[in-house]
């Protein structure tokens, strides 16, 4: 890989990079796989000397990474790397010190952990201080815009100083081992890609419940919601994952246009459909792990009693192509829910006729890939239970890829590790395109309108449930229910 990096960090002491941005480096550090002549440059508003920088860099680390993880070398190593550069991201003559600290000939990737609102400007101000070449890198957090327009908006503004291959979108489930995974499981293993379709696929669900709330940021999610925060992204990104088909090769460019063209295939929930496909949901009190938590109105910084923002949302949407024609993909998010989980369960359909005893007649195959918890694939399947007693009756067993005891690493890499080296090596298959930004915004667009048109009005639910009954309904009048609940 390119050694001659140097990784320029906007918003370096904000919670993103305190959390996940400086954990990782270091992480790729004490793994050998940060060049040696890599540099880390932070840079915030705050007055503060490199030296104290580093100090504070330490303490937050040590405080993140587990203690297992840390060594006392590879931090040394890293803290040679870094430097801090005070930067008011507002003002076009504090580039000029960013500008003073490049080197001519080397790759700078320029990362975005600040407010989204900033993209366009900081942009501009690294053009402007002559910081932009083109081999110079831009890595965009999300969310890239909050409606179709304002994401093109953002895209042409970047777009103008940086060429589309040198724009990485973070959406950072991509960097998730488990998704990666899926991409193997479906086109490294015949058996399962030959089954891959409407013709043996009943439907597919993807959850992503969270356990927390509103975490102290209530003004900035009463304005966006949960359809904007996790739908249009990471849900949507793991339908691409699972629907696409299979790319011509692993290069970017042919993973990335498979997965717009399931974005572009997705059915529109609109007007028409939309009280029968959707369901909206805010918690209200409820119990997590024994404690009483208040509802998202009575959250600390809460400005309003009558908020309608959605905590929750429960989907049921069709890919309007060859393979997936008639099959329900069931998206359902939420916060405040009974459990922390991120899973995409594909359930198989019958057999065309039953031969097994009657109460084996509901045995489906089922395949789980779980991001969270524990990372890992199990498939559901059906073996002779071992009995004298009964003549033919079946077993459910369970296959379990549990990537923690299979990988022989102590750990599984965070999904940020695998981002970074990602960049680093000018690979963008693990990042989102503009096309596939756009795509999912005029497809969560039209369901935001339709929200608006129909009145669709949140429904309650108490903290620690699974949302709203309308949310089982949704799925049970199918006569299907959620996986786990
Ligand atoms: P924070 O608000 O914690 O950090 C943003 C940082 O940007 C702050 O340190 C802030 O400095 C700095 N900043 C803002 N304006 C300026 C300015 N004009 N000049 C200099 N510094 C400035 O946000 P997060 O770290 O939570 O999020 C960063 C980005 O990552 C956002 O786009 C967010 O949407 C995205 N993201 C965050 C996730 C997370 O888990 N935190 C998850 C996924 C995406 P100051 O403290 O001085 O205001």
């Amino acid at each position: 890989m390119n050694s001659n990096i140097d990784l320029v960090l906007f918003g370096a002491r904000g919670d993103l990079s305190a959390r996940k941005l400086f954990p990782a480096l270091y992480q790729l550090d004490r793994a050998g796989l940060l060049g040696d002549s890599v540099r880390i440059a932070g840079l915030a508003r705050e007055a503060i000397s490199s030296s104290e920088f580093i100090e504070k860099t330490h303490e937050n680390l040590k405080k993140v990474v587990s203690k297992s993880a840390w060594d006392e070398a590879a931090w040394q190593r890293f803290s040679r790397r870094l430097t801090y550069i005070k930067v008011d991201f507002s003002q076009k003559k504090d580039f000029l010190a960013l500008k003073g600290w490049l080197v001519e000939k080397r790759t700078v990737i320029y990362y975005m952990a600040t407010p989204p609102s900033l993209y366009g400007s900081i942009s501009k101000h690294l053009d402007a201080a002559g910081c932009v070449d083109s081999l110079s890198r831009i890595v965009l957090e999300k969310p890239i815009g909050h409606d179709l327009k304002s994401s093109r908006d953002v895209n042409s503004t970047v777009g103008e100083f940086f060429s589309e291959r040198n724009i990485y979108r973070i959406d950072h489930y991509l960097g998730k081992e488990t998704v990666q995974n899926l991409m193997a499981l479906r086109f490294a293993n015949r058996m399962i890609n030959s089954q891959w379709d409407n013709t043996c696929i009943d439907h597919v669900q993807i959850t992503a419940g969270e356990i927390v709330g509103i975490e102290g940021r209530w003004s900035y999610y009463d304005k966006v919601g949960q359809l904007r925060d996790m739908i249009q992204n990471h849900l949507l990104q793991l339908l691409c994952m699972v629907a696409m088909e299979p790319p011509n090769s692993l290069q970017a460019d042919e993973i990335r246009a498979e997965k717009v063209k399931i974005l572009r295939a997705l059915s529109p929930i609109d007007r028409d459909n939309v009280l029968d496909q959707s369901v909206r949901g805010q918690y209200s009190a409820g119990w997590i792990d024994g404690q009483p938590v208040v509802g998202y109105m009575e959250e600390q910084g809460s400005e309003s009693n009558n908020s309608d923002t959605e905590t929750f949302v429960a989907l049921k949407a069709y890919i309007d192509n060859w393979r997936w024609a008639g099959v329900p993909f069931y998206l359902r998010t939420g916060k405040r829910m009974k459990a922390k989980v991120t899973e995409v369960v594909i359930t198989y359909k019958d057999h065309p006729h039953a031969i097994f005893p009657d109460k084996d007649s509901g045995a489906k195959n089922r395949l789980i890939i779980r991001l969270q918890p524990n990372e890992g694939i199990e498939l559901e399947m059906f073996s002779k239970k071992q009995s004298l007693k009964e003549r033919l009756s079946l077993e459910k067993r369970t296959l379990n890829l549990d990537f923690f005891d299979s990988s022989g690493e102590s750990r599984i890499a965070d999904a940020y590790e695998r981002l970074f080296l990602e960049v680093m090596k000018g690979d963008q298959w693990l990042f989102v395109s503009r096309e596939e930004i756009e795509a999912s915004w005029r497809w969560c667009d039209t369901l935001i309108d339709a929200w608006t048109d129909k009145k669709v009005a949140t429904k309650s639910y108490g903290a620690g449930t699974w949302g709203p009954s309308k949310a089982d309904m949704l799925i049970e009048k199918d006569g299907r229910s959620w996986h786990g609940s």
